[in-house]
């Protein structure tokens, strides 16, 4: 825990999620630490996306592993 405030911007790491608060499709933007970037739409998408990266682990280089093995 820390003081600092919680800033997500286009420009660092983090998730950004907007259309919840509206009648409209959900859509998460996941930018990882690594500097990759997922999107997700609709509301399962988002979900699984959300469940994935709050983690705070990056997950991309161990995918590469696998999928190379
Ligand atoms: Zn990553």
């Amino acid at each position: 825990m820390s003081d600092q405030p919680t800033t997500v911007t286009s420009i660092r790491p983090g998730l950004t999620m907007r259309g919840f608060d509206r009648d409209r499709t959900p859509v998460a933007d996941w930018l990882c630490g690594c500097g990759r970037h997922e999107r997700a739409t609709g509301a399962d998408a988002v979900k699984n996306l959300a469940a994935r990266v709050l983690v705070g682990v990056c997950t991309h280089e161990v995918a590469v592993i696998k999928e190379a093995a």
